[in-house]
């Protein structure tokens, strides 16, 4: 059987002329009623032309041609008859149809061994055929299987030709997809814009793949996500401002994912990643996405997509990646670009600014140079009026050069320094300076000239000294000033002849140190006021009467130290300079307030009042002492009023006669006279002495005396005292020294003894005691008398207190006795005090140093 009849193409076909023509010819060859061709394939047996029937195939397990090709392999099979082939195989007699007599079975086998059919003849007698019949059919069997072969080969040209067609249209699209990577090449190369090379490359890739839908994805890291930057197919609005996530939520993310490119045949099967909501949207089937890469990271992604089902082949995958390829490289241009536009914007920025700079400094320029020219011009002016100020100015005007060699000399420097002009210039500076100057000078004009300075002003330096023509000196005050002229240093000095103001600058110096030595020194406050009554000066005496340091004082109002009832002193500038005030009060700085006496005088500066003066006194202890004098006058004048009266009545009525005749009135009388003469002397003398001892003029003659006999005396004097009084007196002399005035001290202690008896009941008794202590005598005068009332204690020992007493009178006191006391021991630099107890008696103590 043949199985390879396939690739001859002759089966199924419409009937052939050819293969009918050949038919009819060998039927006719034959001479028999029947022929056909009949070709088989592993089911059915063909017939490609026959004549006389009009059968197309039957099965091969019923087919006798079929068969009888089978078992006689390329040979021809003839049976004359077939009721008398008895050597037929059985089964191909039983495929005979019964009313077959006759048949001729011819191999069609070709040159290549392969056994396509039969060229069969049927008659339904039985009969043979001639020699010439054979031959006949045998040229005709080998012609029909030539046209098979011719079919065959045909069919081959057909089938390569075919081939060669699909080669070549691949090979076309092939050069077109090449094609479109060479102009996108192009483009990118001319580094155009951006976004049409995205998009041209998009319809480029779209329509050479024949797909609906491009896109291109720019990778965003810093949130994961993809930025729709060009598309074809998908809608325009949603480009530039679509995300599509990243990772495996994407068919871009998985493709940076894998790093690789990714293909998809069937999205709704796709189980790598999770397919974008743009592409479910847009139903989606394949596509294919590579990565764009960057210089460092991705760009993004390419990709493709239809709603077709397609499978993509490798080449399709390069093209796409060839065309992601020169994306990346325009891209990474284009950032290239901006980058270097980017730096050639701030190139130019900064070109801008530096050029702005320039020609702000040239403006600048121009101007110190419009400057520059008036400050020529009003040179020249002042240069003009420089040559006359030069002759008229007092000031000596002296120029050196470079040499130190006088080249001017003005009138002021002749006035100044004796010489004429013409005596000097061109002589070395030398001759106008002391010869111990000379030196130091010249190395400081040096030292000006390398310092470079243009000019020293007057009192700058320390002063210096001139030496006149005479040979005398004078101190002066001296400027300098350098200059170039003509390439040479001209140096020019100006001085002044200060000898006189420094004379009278050190006068004026000396006499404020000696009024500041005097307002130092004063006892009294001064302070100094301008016209806004702001003090301007207190002295020390003046700041710490009123309780403040000098500091905190100046330049404060005067307010500060006044009270409520100053008023004069705000009519400190009246017409009259002097004024002098009494009895004004001054506040401290604690708010206590002090009384004052003060002076002011205005202070005058050229016919001008400035400001006034004051001097001011705190008068508190002198008016203290004018009220004690007052007191004291008063008390004396009563005290010696009251002896005086007594002795002038007693007097007069002696005088009188009246008493002539009674001796004993008239004796009383006078007894009166003299008692109260005594009393009056007495009371002059207390008043004497204590004033002569209070004023210093009696001086304490001290020397060493012997305790002992001094108390001894004391008793010896008092003893007929207290024998009157019918008091005891009881003293316990103590041996010992002391350096003091021994008289006052005796006169100190019979006043306190006179007065214990004096104040003691009859048959008391007086103690007068001594104890040494550890520096000094301490002397107590104890009696048994009616005491004194504890707050007199003190105030008895002032002058003519008495206790009250109703019969104080009675013992005839001056109210001096204690008084005098505690003057004599103060001048001992001794305390005098008393202790009492009423109606018990009193103790007064005394102490005397012992050094
Ligand atoms: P005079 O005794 O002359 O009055 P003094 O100065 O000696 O003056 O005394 C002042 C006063 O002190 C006395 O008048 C008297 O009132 C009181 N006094 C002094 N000594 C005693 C004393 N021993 N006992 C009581 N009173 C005394």
């Amino acid at each position: 059987m043949n199985y390879n009849l396939h690739q001859y193409h002759i089966l199924d076909h419409q009937l052939e002329q050819t293969f009918t023509d050949m038919t009819n010819l060998s039927a006719h060859i034959c001479n028999a009623p029947f022929a056909f061709i009949s070709l088989f394939d592993e089911q059915r047996q063909w017939f490609k032309s026959q004549v006389n029937s009009d059968i197309n195939s039957i099965s091969s397990d019923i087919a006798f041609c079929a068969y009888v090709s089978s078992l006689y392999q390329g040979e021809i099979l003839i049976i004359t008859d077939t009721l008398q082939a008895e050597n037929l195989h059985n089964k191909l007699l039983n495929n005979i149809p019964a009313h077959i007599r006759f048949y001729v079975g011819f191999p069609l086998k070709t040159s290549s061994g392969d056994m396509l059919g039969n060229l069969s003849i049927i008659d339904y007698h039985p009969r043979t055929l001639t020699e010439q019949q054979l031959d006949g059919l045998q040229i005709l069997g080998k012609q029909i299987v030539n046209q098979i072969e011719l079919r065959r080969n045909l069919a081959t040209i057909k089938q390569t030709t075919t081939t060669h067609k699909q080669i070549e249209d691949n090979l076309k699209f092939r050069l077109n997809q090449q094609a479109v990577v060479a102009t996108l090449g192009q483009y990118a190369l001319m580094g155009g814009n951006l976004d049409k090379l995205m998009n041209d490359t998009l319809i480029l890739i779209t329509k050479n793949l024949q797909l609906e839908y491009g896109q291109i994805l720019e990778f965003m890291p810093e949130n994961n996500h993809f930025l729709l930057k060009a598309a074809i197919g998908w809608s325009q609005v949603i480009v530039g401002n679509t995300l599509i996530p990243g990772g495996t939520n994407s068919q871009a993310g998985y493709t940076l994912l894998s790093e690789k490119e990714i293909i998809v045949e069937d999205l709704t099967k796709e189980n790598r990643f999770t397919p974008s909501i743009l592409a479910r949207e847009n139903q989606i089937v394949s596509g294919i996405s590579v990565i764009i890469h960057g210089r460092n990271n991705p760009f993004g992604v390419l990709s493709i997509h239809t709603n077709r089902k397609r499978k993509f082949t490798e080449d399709d995958v390069y093209f796409l990646q060839a065309i992601a390829n020169i994306l990346a490289t325009a891209i990474e241009r284009k950032q290239s670009e901006l980058a270097l536009e980017k730096s050639k914007d701030e190139l130019e920025m900064r070109v801008k600014e530096r050029t702005a700079e320039l020609s702000n400094l040239n403006q600048r320029l121009q101007l110190e140079l419009a400057e520059r020219k008036q400050v020529e011009l009003a040179l020249r002016e002042a240069k003009a009026r420089f040559s006359g100020i030069l002759e008229i100015a007092d000031d000596a005007i002296i120029s050196i050069d470079g040499k130190q060699n006088i080249t001017l000399f003005n009138k002021g420097a002749e006035k100044i320094f004796g010489y004429l002009a013409s005596e000097v210039l061109g002589k070395p500076l030398d001759i106008l300076l002391p010869k111990r100057f000379t030196f130091s000078h010249q190395q400081n004009v040096v030292q000006f000239e390398q310092k470079n300075a243009n000019a020293r002003r007057m009192g700058e330096r320390a002063e210096v000294f001139g030496k006149r023509k005479d040979g005398t000196e004078f101190s002066a005050e001296a400027s300098i000033s350098q200059l170039e002229i003509g390439g040479e240093k001209v140096f020019t000095a100006i001085l002044r002849d200060i000898s006189k103001r420094k004379q009278s600058e050190e006068e004026l110096e000396r006499l404020n140190r000696k009024n500041e030595l005097i307002l130092n020194a004063a006892g009294e406050g001064i302070f100094g006021l301008n016209l806004q009554s702001k003090i301007t000066f207190v002295n020390p005496a003046g700041a710490r009467l009123l309780g403040y340091e000098v500091s905190e004082l100046l330049g404060k109002s005067i307010d500060i130290i006044l009270t409520e009832n100053n008023v004069n002193i705000h009519q400190f500038f009246p017409e009259k300079l002097v004024m002098q005030v009494r009895n004004e009060l001054f506040k401290r700085e604690d708010g206590s307030s002090f009384p004052v006496e003060y002076i002011s005088n205005l202070i005058e500066e050229q016919n001008e009042i400035v400001g006034v003066v004051i001097a001011f006194q705190d008068i508190t202890e002198r008016n203290k002492i004018e009220k004690m004098k007052n007191e004291f006058i008063s008390i004396v004048s009563h005290e010696l009023r009251t002896p005086l009266t007594s002795i002038y009545g007693s007097l007069k009525m002696l005088g009188s006669g009246l008493l002539s005749s009674d001796p004993d009135s008239s004796q009383r009388l006078l007894e009166i006279a003299i008692d109260s003469t005594e009393r009056l002397m007495r009371l002059i003398n207390d008043i004497l002495d204590i004033e002569r001892i209070e004023s210093g003029k009696v001086v304490m003659s001290k020397h060493i005396c012997n305790i002992e006999e001094l108390m001894i005396k004391c008793g010896e004097s008092m003893q007929s005292f207290a024998d009157k009084f019918k008091v005891n007196l009881i003293i316990s002399p103590l041996k010992e020294q002391v350096n003091a005035d021994s008289d006052r001290i005796i006169q100190t202690i019979t006043n306190l003894l006179s007065n214990g008896i004096k104040f003691s009941p009859e048959g008391g008794s007086i103690w007068l005691t001594a104890k040494k202590e550890e520096n000094h005598i301490l002397f107590e005068i104890k009696d048994q008398g009616r005491g004194i009332p504890e707050d007199k204690l003190e105030s008895i020992f002032e002058k003519f207190q008495q206790v009250d007493f109703s019969d104080s009178r009675n013992h005839e006191g001056t109210g001096l006795g204690l008084a005098i006391c505690r003057s004599i021991i103060e001048q001992h630099e001794g305390k005098i005090w008393a202790e009492s107890v009423l109606g018990l008696g009193s103790t007064f103590y005394f102490t005397l140093p012992l050094s």
